[in-house]
C-alpha cells in the first residue's frame, strides 16, 4: 500500500534532531552543539517500503507551554498540522530530563515514537537502557539510535510508520494526576470545556484545562477569541486555584504541575530501566574538561587565547591559497585585457567584473579556513561554554546570556552574518533585551567586513592577525557599550534570569565540519556571483559615465603630442604614464560616482576618506562585500603601469593619500556604520521599521563620529 505520511521530529535542543533529520532525508542541514540552531521548522522527503514520507525538523523545546518562540513553533505545528506521528528524539544520556517533553506529548495525545538517541554515549558511560521495559511502561514504541552514524534509523522509520498506521490519526491523551489541589478543579474545567465544546477541535479538553492552569499566554488569548464567556469562567477557576496554591503550598500551579510530571517520570524510570554495567570510576570527560575550561579565571584567559589562535592560524594557513587566487585573477585580467581591444568592453570586463568580483572571491580561501575553525568550536561544544562565560559580562551591559549567540552568529568571532544573527535573537524572551541585541549585533565582524579588515591590515600594519583580533574585539566593545547606553536610556528595563544547558564536549566529525565550512563559503561565493556582480557593474557604470568632454580629451592628447616631440625615450615613457594617470583620475572624478564622492568629501575628509573611499562606502550599504570590490575598481581605473599592479593592498599602501590614520578610521567606520540592506530588512521584520531606520541613522552617525576621532587622534600622535 502506498501512503503519504508526515513524521515530525521533536525533542529538547541538542538531542540530535537535525542530525537524525539529515540521516533520514540525506539533507545537509546545520547541526550545532549548542541550543537554538533551528528556530523555524524544515521539511524533507524520504521513502520507506513504498511510502512517501515527509520528515519535519522542529525547533528544540523543553516543554509545550508557550514560553519561547521555539516552543510555540513546535506546538503550533503539531496541533495545527497534525503529523501522522511525532518522532521524539531524546538524549538518552539524560533520559529523565528528556522524558519531561515526552510526557507532554502523551498528555496532548498525539501518536509518539521515542528515539533514544546518543546510545553510543550511554554505552560509553557503562550503561544500558531496557527499552522493552520502558516501552511497556509508556505504552509507546521505543527505538535506540545513534543519529550521528545513522544507527537505528531504519528501525525508527519502521516503528514510526507502523505505529502511525495503527493509530490512524487518533489522539489518545494521557491523564495523569496533579494531586488533591489541582485534580478537582481540572475535573470541573474539563466538564465545562466539553459541555460548551470550547476549542475542542484544536486540542483535548484536559490539555486545554492544564494550559489554563499553567497560564499559557497563547491558549488564553485564543480562548478569549473563541468564546469569551467560557474563557472568562476558566480564567476565574484558574485564578482561584492559583491563589489557593500560593497561600497554602507557597507554590504556583505551574510549578506544582511540573513537580507532578517529574514525579510521574521518576516512577516510570524506577527499577531497572537504566542499568549500570560498569561503574564509572572517573569523572565524566566533559566535567573534567569544564573544571579547567570554564574555571572562573583560567576559563576566560583560555577563551581569549583560543580566539587569538584562530586568527593566527587563519592567516598562517589561509594566506597561501589566497595568494594563488589573487595570482589567478591578475593573470585573468591580464589575459582578458590583452584579448579585448581597448575601450568600454575591456574596461567593463577587467575593471568592473574581474576587479570587483575577483576582489571578493580572493578572500574565499581565508574565509573558508576561518569558518572551519568556527565550525569546530560550535560542534565541539566549546561555543556554548563561551556563551556561558560571557553571561556575567552580558548582564553587566543590560543584555542577556542568550544575547551571546546572536553576537557570535553575527560575527563575534569574525566571519558570521548579521542576518541569521538578528534572527537568532528570537530565543530572547524579554523584548527589551531582544531589541538591544538586535540593534547591536550588526557591530560584529561579519564575513563581509573581514576582507576589508584583511585588506587594510595587509597594507598598513605589520601583524595582520593582531589587527584582526583587535578589530573583532572592538566590535564587541562597541556592541556592549552601545547596548548599555540604549538599556539605560531609550530601552530601560529589568533583566531576566538566564538558564542554558552546557552540552557535553564532543569530537566534531570531519563530515560535519566540511558541511558547515562549505555551506558558509558557498553562500559567500554565491553572493559574489549575484548581488555583488550586479552592484559591481552598476558602480563601474557610475564610475565610467559620463566620460570626459571632448575638449578635455583633446587637451590630454595635445599634451601627449608635445611630450612625444620634445622628450627623450626614457623621459617620454614616464611623462606619458603621468598624463594617462591624470586623465583617468580626471575622468573618474568627472563621473557620476566621482561627483557624489567628491561632494561628500567636504565632510568625510574629517575622517580622512577621499571621494573614492566614499563611493565604496556608499556601495557598502547594499552589501559590505562591495566595499573591497569598489575600492578595487576605483583604484584599478586609476591604474597606469600594469607591471606595478600587485594587489589592491600594495596599491593603497603606496597611494600618497592613504596612511595608517586613514586605515584606522576606515576600519572603525566599516565596523560600525549602517547595517547592510538585507540586515536592515530583517531588523524591521524582527522589530519595526522605526527601529530599522534608527539603526541606519544612529549607527552611521556613531561610526562617523568615532572615525573622525580615530583619524584626528592617530594623525596627531603619529605627527
Ligand atoms: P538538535 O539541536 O536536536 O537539532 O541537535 P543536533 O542534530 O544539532 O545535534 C547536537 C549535537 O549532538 C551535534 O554535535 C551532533 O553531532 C551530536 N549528536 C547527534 N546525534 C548523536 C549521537 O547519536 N551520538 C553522539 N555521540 N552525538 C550525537
Ligand atoms: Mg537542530
Amino acid at each position: 500500500m502506498n501512503r503519504r505520511m508526515t513524521l515530525a521530529l521533536a525533542g529538547n535542543p541538542n538531542s540530535g534532531k537535525t542530525t537524525m533529520y539529515n540521516a533520514l532525508t540525506g539533507a545537509r542541514q546545520r547541526v550545532g552543539n549548542y541550543p537554538g540552531v533551528t528556530v523555524e521548522h524544515r521539511e524533507g522527503d524520504t521513502r520507506h517500503n513504498g511510502n512517501d514520507i515527509t520528515i519535519v525538523d522542529l525547533p528544540g523545546t523543553y516543554s509545550l507551554t508557550a514560553y519561547t518562540p521555539e516552543e510555540l513553533v513546535a506546538r503550533d505545528y503539531i496541533v495545527e498540522k497534525r503529523p501522522h506521528a511525532v518522532v521524539n528524539i531524546l538524549d538518552a544520556t539524560s533520559l529523565e530530563r528528556n522524558l519531561y517533553l515526552t510526557l507532554q506529548f502523551m498528555e496532548l495525545g498525539v501518536p509518539v515514537v521515542l528515539a533514544l538517541n546518543m546510545m553510543d554515549s550511554v554505552h560509553k558511560q557503562g550503561k544500558e537502557i531496557d527499552t522493552t521495559l520502558l516501552a511497556k511502561r509508556l505504552g509507546l514504541p521505543v527505538v535506540e539510535t545513534v543519529a550521528r552514524t545513522g544507527g537505528g534509523k531504519k528501525e525508527l522509520l519502521e516503528e514510526a510508520v507502523a505505529y502511525a498506521e495503527e493509530r490512524r490519526g487518533s489522539w489518545e491523551p494521557l491523564a495523569i494526576s496533579y494531586g488533591p489541589d489541582l485534580d478537582p478543579v481540572l475535573k470541573k474545567m474539563v466538564a465545562l470545556i466539553e459541555e460548551s465544546r470550547f476549542m475542542v477541535e484544536r486540542a483535548p479538553a484536559r490539555w486545554v484545562a492544564i494550559k489554563y492552569l499553567e497560564n499559557d499566554a497563547q491558549v488564553v488569548k485564543m480562548g478569549e477569541r473563541h468564546d469569551a464567556e467560557v474563557a472568562g469562567k476558566l480564567l476565574k477557576m484558574a485564578d482561584d486555584v492559583a491563589r489557593h496554591c500560593r497561600s497554602t503550598l507557597k507554590i504556583s500551579p505551574e510549578s506544582l504541575i511540573a513537580d507532578y510530571r517529574y514525579g510521574y517520570i521518576a516512577s516510570l524510570m524506577k527499577e531497572g530501566v537504566i542499568k549500570t554495567i560498569r561503574p564509572q570510576e572517573r569523572l565524566d570527560f566533559s566535567d573534567q574538561l569544564d573544571r579547567v575550561l570554564t574555571q572562573q579565571f583560567v576559563g576566560p584567559a583560555i577563551m581569549v587565547g583560543v580566539l587569538y589562535a584562530i586568527f593566527y592560524v587563519t592567516f598562517a594557513i589561509g594566506e597561501i591559497p589566497m595568494g594563488w587566487v589573487e595570482m589567478f585573477f591578475e593573470w585573468l585580467s591580464g589575459a582578458v585585457g590583452g584579448a579585448l581591444p581597448e575601450g568600454l568592453a575591456q574596461s567593463l570586463m577587467v575593471d568592473g567584473i574581474i576587479g570587483g568580483v575577483g576582489g571578493v572571491l580572493g578572500f574565499v580561501p581565508l574565509i573558508a579556513v576561518m569558518f572551519m575553525m568556527i565550525a569546530f568550536l560550535e560542534d565541539s561544544g566549546y561555543m556554548a561554554r563561551m556563551a556561558y562565560m560571557m553571561d556575567r559580562v552580558m548582564r553587566a551591559f543590560g543584555l542577556h546570556g542568550s544575547s551571546v549567540m546572536p553576537f557570535i552568529v553575527s560575527g563575534g568571532i569574525a566571519g558570521g552574518c548579521a542576518v541569521p544573527g538578528v534572527m537568532a535573537t528570537r530565543t530572547l524572551r524579554s523584548p527589551k533585551e531582544k531589541l538591544a541585541t538586535v540593534l547591536t549585533a550588526p557591530f560584529m565582524s561579519c564575513g563581509a567586513k573581514v576582507p576589508v579588515i584583511i585588506l587594510l591590515a595587509a597594507a598598513f600594519f605589520e601583524n595582520s592577525a593582531q589587527v584582526m583580533f583587535y578589530t573583532v574585539l572592538g566590535g564587541w566593545v562597541a556592541a556592549l557599550v552601545v547596548a548599555k547606553l540604549l538599556r539605560s536610556t531609550i530601552i530601560k528595563g529589568e533583566s531576566t534570569p538566564f538558564v542554558m544547558e552546557l552540552p557535553p564536549y564532543r569530537m566534531p566529525t570531519v563530515r560535519g565540519l566540511l558541511i558547515h565550512t562549505w555551506e558558509r563559503a558557498w553562500a559567500y561565493i554565491k553572493k559574489a556571483g549575484t548581488v555583488i556582480l550586479g552592484i559591481s557593474i552598476l558602480i563601474w557604470a557610475m564610475m565610467t559615465f559620463p566620460g570626459l568632454p571632448d575638449k578635455d580629451v583633446a587637451n590630454y592628447q595635445a599634451q601627449r603630442t608635445i611630450a612625444e616631440t620634445t622628450l627623450s625615450a626614457d623621459a617620454l615613457e614616464e611623462r606619458l604614464a603621468t598624463i594617462d594617470n591624470e586623465e583617468s583620475q580626471h575622468a573618474l572624478q568627472h563621473s557620476v560616482a566621482g561627483r557624489i564622492g567628491t561632494t561628500m568629501e567636504s565632510v568625510t575628509q574629517l575622517a580622512g576618506f577621499d571621494w573614492r573611499t566614499n563611493i565604496a562606502l556608499l556601495g557598502g550599504f547594499a552589501a559590505k562585500e562591495v566595499i573591497v570590490s569598489t575600492l578595487g575598481t576605483a583604484y584599478s581605473l586609476g591604474e597606469v603601469d600594469a607591471e606595478e599592479a600587485d594587489g589592491l593592498s600594495a596599491r593603497l599602501a603606496s597611494d600618497p593619500s592613504w596612511g595608517v590614520a586613514t586605515a584606522i578610521a576606515l576600519l572603525v567606520f566599516v565596523m560600525l556604520y549602517a547595517p547592510c540592506f538585507v540586515t536592515v530588512v530583517v531588523i524591521a521584520r524582527e522589530t519595526s521599521w522605526k527601529w530599522a531606520a534608527f539603526s541606519v541613522v544612529f549607527n552611521t552617525g556613531f561610526a562617523f563620529a568615532l572615525s573622525v576621532v580615530a583619524f584626528q587622534m592617530t594623525r596627531a600622535i603619529m605627527g
